[in-house]
């Protein structure tokens, strides 16, 4: 049984903030990142509408979201798996070869490959002394078709940090003639010229994540999250609300039980820090946040009825500003959302 709220989805806002970031960087193709389900949004409908919009290049994280993918694509367009090396992945999936290992277990198949190069996250990817392995070895590369060379940023979403500079730097030096390379997320498009390259990856932006954090959202937002009150109250100064009965009502006020809680996502460390928009008056999470219920002061807005919808994100509330005031960022908010929603994806 799912949950009464709703997630509506705007494919038509995703397609437009993916045309939007092909315009960032002339020239530069822009491919669409889709792993945990598109970030918690549901791949299955939003690959098909990127894909007939003409996106045709799509990463995900593992092999499993890949072969989902495929089917859901038909034949066409690139998927490639970042992390899910392994050597039994079909022809029709590519896999991003992170270490020398990934490339010996690939040489000689003839297959097509990504490579990807740490340049200084120390997270996925060769290394550096593999690189100069590698370097030392060309003929590993011979036994293998490679369509791109890339690598993964680390603090694109602080343009002054000096490792933005260093890790492109990192990455031009890398010398493979002739192959395509892929170094920018969201958030590296909108460092400059000097990040572009012939293959963007963004995830966040597609999906209305504000690339450019502390600026105005370049982005149209796609999500609107919706939740039905459950019940109503009136209650007077010095009553308790919630666990804990961590707040007390200062004044007399009127308390709106909404039917979602950290089992859908919404995150426990939201308690006393959320809010959510009625009839278009913000109003102010109270107590703390339970398994599948919220509680909100209400006494500023219009006078609501059970079953009336609150907006826990939406116009009012991005998840950027939610995921703040969680303590994480708006991608943990999106990806978080659990799978009691109803899911609804709008042209
Ligand atoms: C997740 C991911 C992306 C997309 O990142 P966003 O910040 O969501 O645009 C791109 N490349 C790699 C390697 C990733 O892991």
């Amino acid at each position: 049984m799912g949950a009464p709220g709703v997630l509506t989805v705007s494919l038509g806002a995703i397609v437009a903030n993916w045309r939007f970031l092909g315009g960032v960087q002339p020239g530069q193709a822009v491919a669409a990142v889709m792993k945990a389900d598109a970030y918690g949004l549901g791949a299955e409908a939003i690959a098909p509408a990127l894909r007939d919009a003409g996106c045709a290049h799509f990463f995900v994280a593992h092999k499993a979201e890949g072969l989902a993918l495929r089917e859901v694509l038909g034949p066409g367009p690139m998927i490639a798996v970042l992390n899910g090396f392994s050597p039994d992945l079909g022809c029709d999936i590519w896999p991003v070869l992170n270490s020398l290992a990934d490339v010996r277990a690939w040489a000689g198949l003839g297959r097509p490959a990504l490579l990807q190069l740490d340049t200084g996250m120390a997270r996925l990817g060769l290394p550096p002394a593999e690189q100069r392995q590698l370097a030392g070895e060309p003929g590993l590369l011979a036994g293998i078709d490679l369509r791109y060379v890339m690598t993964h940023m680390a603090c694109a979403d602080e343009p002054a940090h000096p490792l933005n500079a260093i890790q492109r730097d990192r990455f031009v030096a890398a010398v493979f003639p002739g192959v395509k390379r892929s170094l920018a997320a969201s958030s590296a498009m909108f460092l400059g010229a000097g990040f572009a390259s012939d293959l963007a990856r963004p995830g966040a932006a597609l999906y209305g994540l504000n690339p450019t954090p502390g600026h105005k959202n370049p982005m149209q937002p796609v999500v609107t999250l919706e939740a039905p009150i459950v019940q109503l109250r009136e209650i007077t100064a010095g009553t308790p609300v919630g666990y804990g009965a961590t707040w007390v009502a200062k004044r007399d006020s009127r308390i709106a039980t909404v039917a979602a809680g950290y089992a859908d996502g919404y995150l426990r460390s939201l308690s006393g820090q959320g809010w959510a928009m009625l009839a278009g008056v913000r109003v102010p999470l109270v107590g703390r946040v339970s398994m599948d219920l919220l509680t909100f002061d209400v006494t500023d807005a219009p006078r609501p009825n059970p079953g009336d919808r609150v907006v826990l994100i939406g116009q009012g509330v991005s998840a950027d500003d939610l995921g703040l005031s969680a303590g994480t960022i708006g991608y943990e908010m999106l990806t978080g959302l659990g799978p009691r929603y109803r899911r609804v994806w709008v042209a």
